[in-house]
């Protein structure tokens, strides 16, 4: 039996993992530039094995890959005829990876599947036309997503409170629970004009079973911004940054800047990449700030995902293959007289 969302987010922190666009892009199976998820039809072993590798890392859910597949990326990309079929064989794909960790006896009994709709770039708080254009979009991939069957929806990457609230409608018109998440590329402000903690608090009287903040910034900009909407929300918040160490001078990862100046996002990040111990710092940081639903997106590899299960007090599948550097031979206890002759050059 699966625990469902609201029995993990009462028994303790729910470890989410994210990041499947840009990990998928750098195996070279999602063109960078449009980033609509092609791979899940045209290369669907490679989703299912991601999939496993968060899942072994100690994931308690499965995100289906549906960032980015609605009618209008669709449309950029002359695939427009395969939107039903992208979403549907998405939501399948995590399913049967779920499954394979339920019958494992994985954690909890196995994963969770959730559906996914994102920020859709057709959205202007201006224009009704667009609300209607957005409704429409996220109506007819969730009713996919729920004919195939999820247990809750994920709304991530939320530019709009706006934009935001429509996912919220469509997601409980379906009676599954929601998570909302919103991306905070501006300092305090969603687009639309809300302080975060505002939006999250407004999303949540709306019936948000969880509200948040995923994408953008890194541990070290996104917790402030997180301590806030704890503060002031009841619900279950979720954080999920990216694993880039972004600043105060550049506090997302839009703004961070090469050594020649030049911009890194989305492409050249790698030199600004967390660590495993970052991401498993931060893990603890924010479940003690008491943030519910703790996770990682655009840039994760399952090695920041095991760290942060870990750093949770977890033992996960791929904790079986967790470092040892004890056993290194160099940095072994016992090391030999002869192996040691090579540490000052080590040092230098
Ligand atoms: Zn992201």
């Amino acid at each position: 039996m699966v625990a469902s969302l609201a029995e993990r987010l009462r028994a303790g922190t729910v470890l989410g993992a994210e990041g499947y666009v840009f990990e998928l892009e750098r195996r070279g199976y999602i063109k960078a530039g449009p980033f609509v998820p092609e791979v899940v039809l045209d290369f669907p072993e490679a989703v299912r094995e991601l999939h496993r590798e968060f899942l072994r890392a100690g994931a308690d859910v499965m995100v289906a890959l549906t960032y980015y597949a609605h009618r209008e990326k669709l449309r950029d990309v002359g695939r427009e005829g395969d939107l039903e079929a992208m979403n549907r064989q998405a939501v399948r794909i995590a399913r049967s990876v779920a499954a394979e960790s339920a019958a494992d006896g994985g954690a909890a009994g196995g994963a969770l599947v959730a559906g996914n709709v994102c920020n859709t770039w057709a959205y202007d708080p201006d224009d009704p036309f667009t609300a209607r254009a957005v409704r429409a979009m996220y109506t007819e991939q969730l009713s996919w997503a729920a004919q195939e069957g999820v247990d809750f929806v994920i709304s991530e990457t939320n530019d709009y409170l706006g934009e935001a609230l429509i996912a919220l409608e469509v997601i409980q018109g379906l009676g599954l629970p929601a998570m909302v998440t919103l991306a905070p590329t501006q300092p305090h402000l969603t687009r639309d004009g809300y302080e975060y903690a505002d939006a999250c608090r407004i999303l949540a009287a709306e019936g948000a079973a969880i509200v948040g903040l995923n994408c953008d910034r890194g541990p070290r900009t996104m917790l402030p911004l997180i301590a806030r909407i704890r503060d002031t929300v009841e619900c279950a918040v979720a954080v999920q940054p990216v694993p880039y160490r972004t600043d105060a001078i550049a506090p997302t990862m839009e703004t961070l800047r090469g050594l020649d100046g030049s911009r890194a996002f989305p492409i050249a990040l790698d030199p600004f990449t967390c660590t495993r111990f970052d991401m498993a710092q931060f893990a603890v940081q924010a479940r003690d700030l008491g943030v519910n639903y703790v996770g990682i997106c655009c840039g994760a590899g399952p090695h920041h995902v095991r760290a942060m299960a870990e750093a949770l007090g977890r033992e996960v599948p791929a904790s079986k293959y967790s470092p040892s550097m004890n056993l290194h031979p160099m940095f072994r206890p016992d090391v030999s007289a002869r192996d040691a002759a090579f540490l000052p050059s080590w040092n230098a």
